[in-house]
């Protein structure tokens, strides 16, 4: 495909400039916006209630579609890996995960991520570019094309490549479009942004109040923290905490915090301890998730009894805590091993 510009970069105020520059008046621009965040419309003669002049000047200058579905692969577990191609030849992944009911897609929101956690596969090849909003929305388009009409996604988690918060204004764009009435409609309950802690964005994201949060936090202590996840070194624990302290939770709304336990290095009753100390003045769940291994890691999975036993630990204090199997072990779509091909 040429390499246009994707419409679904566009602002909503950009497609009706858009719109009028093409000599139609600004309402046509809602008519396209249906067409793409509820038609899942994959070209301009989809858009059957436009004019064949105004679909062929705008084909002129833009894509409809900002990504191409490279492979799709299918986990014995049920999870769904998809893999997309940019346009410039990079590519992204995004997995769905049918469980409980729900089918939550994990959504990436950069091409690789600079922040080098040392578990974290992802990282590992440093950053190859930021996704634009568009590019961010079509891992949702795409997967919406490839299920059952009757199977609609229910929830949409950014945590898959890259982080969030060092892409924000166009995650801020997608997240617009993906919670707008004019665009995909969802509530903000069933969207979550995960950050790794870049504590100068958290402000902005709370104000924006268009999804949850989840922090990444996988140590209570701030030597250790710094040790496995650099960012630390410039967002330290005590200033991140004060972060979450911060961040507006509407009734009943609780900040979630990830914590992948790593052998030997986080999974004693006393990192437990103090976890639930650290957490316990805030509305919160913890999700466990043991370290998924990948060929030449420097961590282990801790044994199943001592996850067990940290999580008891947790719940003995009136945290609330989950331990995540991460899905999709078998197309390397667990959590923290996208991209690494
Ligand atoms: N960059 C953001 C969003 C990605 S979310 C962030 O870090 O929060 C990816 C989640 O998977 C993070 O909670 C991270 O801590 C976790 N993770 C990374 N590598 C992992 C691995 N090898 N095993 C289990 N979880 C991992
Ligand atoms: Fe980046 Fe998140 Fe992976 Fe850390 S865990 S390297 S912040 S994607």
């Amino acid at each position: 495909m040429e390499n246009k510009e994707s419409i679904k970069n566009l602002t909503p105020e950009d497609l009706r400039e858009a719109v009028k520059s093409c000599g139609e008046p600004a309402f046509r621009a809602k008519q396209i916006e249906r067409w793409l965040w509820r038609g899942l419309a994959g070209s301009f003669d989809e858009m059957t209630d436009l004019s064949k002049g105004l679909r062929e000047k705008l084909g002129q200058t833009h894509n409809v579609d900002a990504l191409t579905l490279d492979k799709e692969i299918k986990s014995s577990d049920g999870s769904r890996k998809f893999i997309f191609n940019l346009y410039d030849g990079a590519k992204i992944e995004s997995v769905l995960i049918p469980a409980d009911g729900l089918r939550t897609l994990c959504v990436s929101s950069q091409c690789g991520c600079a922040l080098a956690c040392g578990f974290c596969l992802t990282g590992r090849r440093g950053l190859i570019r930021n996704l634009t909003a568009g590019e961010i929305l079509d891992q949702i388009i795409l997967a919406r094309r490839a299920l059952r009409p009757d199977d609609a996604l229910t929830n949409i988690v950014m945590m898959g490549m890259g982080e969030p918060l060092m892409n924000f204004d166009s995650v801020a764009q997608a997240l617009k479009v993906i919670t707008g009435e004019s665009g995909m409609g969802m509530s903000y309950r069933r969207i979550t942004v995960s950050t790794s802690g870049i504590i100068r964005k958290m402000g902005d994201f709370g104000r924006l109040g268009l999804a949850k949060l989840a922090v990444s936090l996988n140590s209570p202590d701030n030597e250790i923290r710094s040790q496995i996840m650099p960012v630390n070194k410039k967002n330290p624990l005590p200033d991140l905490m004060a972060a979450c302290r911060r961040h507006p939770l509407r009734p009943r709304e609780r900040i979630t915090f990830e914590y992948v336990m790593l052998d030997g290095v986080n999974d004693a009753e006393s990192d437990a301890r103090a976890l639930a100390a650290l957490v316990a003045d805030i509305p919160c769940k913890i999700n466990l998730i043991p370290f998924n291994e990948f060929p030449g890691a420097k961590y282990r999975t801790p044994p199943g009894d001592r996850v067990d036993r940290f999580r008891r630990v947790l719940l003995n204090n009136n945290i609330d805590a989950l331990v995540r199997q991460s899905r999709g072990a078998d197309i390397s779509a667990a959590c923290g091993c996208l991209g690494g091909e």
